[in-house]
C-alpha cells in the first residue's frame, strides 16, 4: 500500500509569526506522528526558519517554486541548491497559478523538474484542466500533454522523486471539488499513462495527489479512492485544525 501524503501549499499567505504558530499548532495536534507523510510549503523567506522549527517533527518543508539553473543573473529567482541549503526537501512545480500568472510552460517546467531531480529534490508536479476543457471533454488530452511534455524521458532513478498532483483548475480555491469518481477516473488515467511512459514499478509506487478545495468534510471520501494517495491542500492548510483533520482523514484510509 502506498503511504498517503498530505501536502500544504501556503501560497503567498502568512507572516513569519503566523507561520511559526501554524506549525506549532499542527505538531501539538499530533502527540504521536501521523501515519501519513505531512509536508508544508511556506513562502520562500520562511523556508529556513520553518525547517529549523520542524526539524525534529514529522513535518517536511518544501518550496512553492524553483528556478531551472543552479545560479546566475536571474533577479528575484531562487535555485534548487539555495532551497536545499535553506532546508527545503521538496518543491511544487507546475502549479496552475504559476502557469497562469507567471507564464510557466511545459517546456520551462521540464527544465525545472530536471534541475530538481538532478539535486535529489522531491517534486510535486501539478497538472489539471480548466473548466472549458472539462466541459468539452478534453481533460484527459490536456493532462496527458502536461505529463508527456514534462516528465517523458526522465531516468528511472528520477521517477522515484516525482509525485503528481491532479488539480483541476476549476476546483482550486473555488469551493467546487471534483467528485471522488472524477478524481479516481483521472488518477487511474494518470497512473496508466505513467506506466506507459516509465514502467509499472514506477506507476504502482508513484503517489498521485488530488488538489482542489479539499476540506475536512470531503477529504476521507476522496482519499479513500484506490488511486488517490493524498492531497495538495491550499486554503485548508492555513488552519491548524482543518489541516490536522485532513491528515487524520488520510490516516483513517490506511487503518
Ligand atoms: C492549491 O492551490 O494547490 C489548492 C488545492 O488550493 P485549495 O485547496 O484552496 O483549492
Amino acid at each position: 500500500m502506498r503511504k498517503k501524503l498530505v501536502a500544504g501549499n501556503w501560497k503567498m499567505h502568512l507572516t513569519l509569526d503566523e507561520a511559526r504558530e501554524l506549525v506549532a499548532r499542527i505538531t501539538e495536534n499530533f502527540p504521536q506522528p501521523p501515519l501519513s507523510d505531512v509536508w508544508v510549503a511556506p513562502s520562500c523567506p520562511f523556508i529556513h526558519p520553518i525547517a529549523r522549527q520542524t526539524e525534529k517533527s514529522f513535518i517536511s518543508v518544501g518550496a512553492q517554486n524553483a528556478h531551472w539553473e543552479d545560479s546566475g543573473a536571474f533577479t528575484g529567482e531562487v535555485s534548487v541548491p539555495m532551497l536545499l541549503s535553506a532546508g527545503a526537501r521538496w518543491v511544487i512545480l507546475g502549479h496552475s497559478e504559476r502557469r497562469q500568472y507567471f507564464g510557466e510552460t511545459n517546456e520551462i517546467l521540464a527544465r525545472k523538474v530536471r534541475k530538481a531531480v538532478q539535486h535529489q529534490m522531491a517534486v510535486v508536479y501539478c497538472v489539471g484542466e480548466n473548466e472549458t476543457a472539462r466541459q468539452t471533454g478534453e481533460h484527459f488530452k490536456i493532462v496527458e500533454g502536461q505529463i508527456r511534455e514534462v516528465l517523458e524521458g526522465l531516468k528511472p532513478e528520477d521517477w522515484k522523486r516525482i509525485s503528481i498532483a491532479y488539480e483541476p483548475v476549476w476546483a482550486i480555491g473555488t469551493g467546487k471539488t471534483a467528485t471522488p469518481e472524477q478524481a479516481q477516473e483521472m488518477h487511474a488515467f494518470i497512473r496508466s499513462l505513467v506506466e506507459k511512459i516509465a514502467d509499472s514499478f514506477v506507476a504502482n509506487n508513484m503517489r498521485i495527489l488530488y488538489g482542489g478545495s479539499v476540506k475536512p468534510h470531503n477529504a476521507f471520501e476522496i482519499f479513500s479512492r484506490p488511486d488517490v494517495d493524498g492531497g495538495l491542500i491550499g486554503g485548508a492548510s492555513l488552519k491548524a485544525d482543518a489541516f490536522s483533520e485532513i491528515i487524520r482523514a488520510a490516516d483513517k484510509t490506511m487503518q
